[in-house]
């Protein structure tokens, strides 16, 4: 019975069906099977069923009337165009067509009698439609049945053919429900074969708006569905890799116990009770698969020395794999700093390093000598070889490929894995997004630190700037100038940032002004960073090459130019740069006028928030998932009718539902993803 179910799910007759051309434009709209056809559902829906007299229809909405045209002519002002009078027995009105063909004007000619679809507007000779739906009638055409739905489609492939493609295949296919009855029941959801039925074609008083804001049942069902489907694709991947078998690596507590004690502060609250969570996994013979999420600054960078502390004092060895060589540097100081007093071997792996001081770290990788290795994506690379390879941090997971993690992945036996974001995704997003990762999240900042003033100045104001400017850094403190993003040109970038530099070195004679940007050498890049660091340069002006992880904690004043052009979490990265030692710190994002409302929403909740998760959150809603996540998330299923936001009670349920068929009804669940993920790949492997 479930083989036949699988049977009918893929049996692609209907496609295979279609002439190879229209099914190219199926396979664009993500229809392989027949079943994908059944799961096409319509973008929204018109009223063929009935018919208006022309002179009781409302205006302003979607409606059909039948009538005669009783006159039709070319008209050429004032621009050529079709202009007909129609009349049916209760009033007139015009319809205008602006292109027509020669057979539109044939249909249109005096006498015939055409069904018109369109909306009725006041125009200026009267009531109109323009570009209606135009259909030639004989008398006594019966009208349709049921309101008629409009899919989405691509060009060359009419909204007829797949109408009646989608037609057969909800005759075809075998529509029974993949959830038993119970659970319908508990989640208050109508059966599957009943709801695709009643979306692709709802009786003539079904409700268009619920049915256009998706709140109908009907949806309802549908989107359930769809998120079941993901969580259940999600949480099975997790399930296949948390069954795979990894070295155990109990906290031993000599390593750790020997950092925390030597370091000069004592952890969060949050930063222990994450590393607990960290230090649990890895202790299990399963490879952990965790993100630990946090706040720029919120401290994460311990918690990661500990965790690669606990790999390594069970004799294995730890990686941590930075974006940026600016980045990973940082890191390599960090980690260089804290471990190796306790006797760690750091290897420090980068494409500037010299190749015979490389050669000779890859041999100490090679060989186990180094315990810890710390690099950009050279990484990855196949020359580098561990030895025992017990944990991969990735700091900043969003910015690296899926491909990229996997290449650091298959170069040890599954190790554990912690990947690290100061991107803080709503949890609504990490639900949907993360499905397949364990969470920690660092919700508290170090003590300490003063709150970052932000303020939002015209960029005519600029003086007012650079004397605040002048002001910091001559009470010792230290600023950052952040060029603006110029996406169209990186030429045009760098020849901004250069340009900044000049202006701002002339203006300031007393102090020392630095530049990083994106084209510099690596090495330039340090060793500019490097000065800042130890104090030797008091201003440095910089492309958003600084965004992630940079640690000057004398900084205590951040001026952005154009922040209208940045991202709202790039912003916040930006912003976490200063506030980081006890000064007072602040952040002036100078903007140029005229902003677009949308410019202006964002700057104001940069403006009033400090919480990167509230940010987010927001950012979150002003833009939604797809733009939100950017196009790095491309390795995670996309939802089509289903909005996380909007659906985020049912997402809840869905997931918990996941989890129990997972547990307890495999069978159905498979039959769930069967339905609704198995591609044309799945099929082909059939
Ligand atoms: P992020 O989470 O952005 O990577 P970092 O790990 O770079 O943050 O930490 C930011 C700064 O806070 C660093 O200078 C770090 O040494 C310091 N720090 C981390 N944890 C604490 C703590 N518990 N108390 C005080 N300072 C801390
Ligand atoms: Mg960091």
């Amino acid at each position: 019975m479930r083989r036949e179910a699988l049977t009918t799910v893929d049996t692609p007759a209907i496609v295979d069906a279609v002439p190879k051309g229209a099914r190219d434009k199926l396979a664009k709209l993500g229809i392989h099977r027949d079943f994908d056809f059944v799961l096409h559902l319509p973008l929204r829906y018109v009223d063929e069923t009935h018919i208006y007299p022309i002179a009781h229809a409302p205006f302003g909405q979607l409606v059909q009337v039948e009538a005669v045209i009783v006159n039709s002519e070319v008209r050429f002002r004032p621009r050529r165009q079709l202009v007909c009078l129609v009349e049916d027995g209760s009033g007139e009105m015009y319809v205008r067509l602006l292109n027509f063909y020669p057979s539109q004007q044939k249909m249109l000619a005096v006498g015939s009698r055409v069904r018109l679809l369109g909306e009725l507007r006041v125009g200026f000779l009267g009531p109109e439609m323009v570009h209606p739906q135009i259909r030639v009638v004989r008398e006594g055409v019966p009208l349709k049945e049921n309101l008629t739905p409009v899919y989405p489609t691509t060009a060359g492939l009419g909204q007829e053919p797949l109408r009646k493609l989608i037609g057969r295949a909800l005759a075809s296919c075998d529509l029974h429900d993949t959830l038993p009855a119970p659970v319908l029941k508990q989640h208050h959801l109508a059966g599957f074969e009943g709801s695709v039925r009643y979306l692709h074609e709802p009786p003539p008083d079904a409700p268009i708006n619920e049915l256009e804001s998706r709140a109908h049942w009907a949806w309802q069902r549908l989107i359930f569905d769809e998120l079941l489907a993901q969580q259940l694709s999600m949480r099975r991947h997790y399930a296949r890799r948390h069954d795979l078998i990894a070295p155990a690596l109990p906290a031993k507590q000599k390593l750790t116990k020997a950092l925390l004690r030597a370091l000069p502060f004592a952890l969060t609250g949050a930063q222990r009770r994450t590393f607990d969570e960290i230090s649990r996994d890895l202790s299990a013979r399963h490879p952990m698969q965790r993100l630990l999420q946090g706040d720029v600054g919120s401290g994460k960078t311990i918690v990661a020395a500990l965790a690669c502390l606990q790999a390594i004092e069970n004799g294995y060895q730890a990686a941590v794999m930075a974006p940026t060589e600016i980045l990973a540097e940082q890191h390599y100081r960090k980690l260089h700093e804290w471990l190796s007093p306790l006797g760690v071997t750091v290897a420090w792996i980068a494409a500037s390093v010299p190749k015979r001081a490389r050669d000779s770290m890859l041999a100490q990788v090679a060989s186990g000598e180094a315990q810890l290795a710390v690099g950009t994506h050279a990484l990855f690379q196949e020359q580098v070889n561990f030895s025992r390879l017990g944990l991969a941090v990735v700091d900043e997971q969003h910015r690296f490929g899926v491909e990229q993690r996997l290449a650091l992945h298959n170069k040890g036996v599954n190790p554990h894995q912690l990947m690290m974001s100061a991107t803080p995704i709503p949890r609504t997003l990490s639900m949907s997004y993360y499905a397949d990762l364990d969470v920690s999240v660092i919700d508290e900042l170090p003590p300490g630190r003063t709150p970052i003033v932000t303020k939002l100045v015209e960029d005519a104001r600029r003086d007012e700037v650079i004397e605040r400017v002048r002001a910091a850094c001559a009470t010792g403190r230290q600023a950052y100038w952040v060029c603006p993003l110029i996406e169209e040109s990186e030429k045009l970038q760098l020849q901004t940032a250069l340009d900044t530099y000049q202006v701002l070195s002339s203006t300031f004679p007393d102090l020392k002004v630095g530049l990083v940007h994106g084209r510099m050498k690596s090495k330039e890049k340090a060793e500019t960073m490097a000065a800042f660091k130890a104090g030797e340069i008091q201003l440095l002006v910089a492309t958003t090459v600084i965004e992630v992880g940079v640690d000057v904690p004398n900084a205590s004043l951040m001026v952005i130019e154009h922040a209208e052009r940045m991202g709202l979490a790039q912003l916040h990265q930006l912003r976490g740069r200063v506030g980081r030692g006890a000064a007072k710190s602040a952040c002036i994002l100078l903007y140029s006028p005229p902003l677009s409302d949308m410019a202006k929403a964002r700057l104001k909740i940069i403006y009033e928030q400090t919480d990167g998760f509230e940010i987010a959150r927001q950012d979150l809603s002003l833009r939604g998932p797809g733009e939100f996540l950017g196009a790095r998330q491309s390795g995670t299923p996309m939802l089509k009718i289903a909005d996380i936001e909007r659906d985020q009670a049912m997402l809840e349920q869905a997931r918990a539902l996941a989890e129990a068929l997972l547990r307890e009804a495999p069978d159905a669940a498979e039959l769930h993803l069967a339905r609704w993920l198995a591609r044309a790949e799945q099929y082909l492997k059939v």
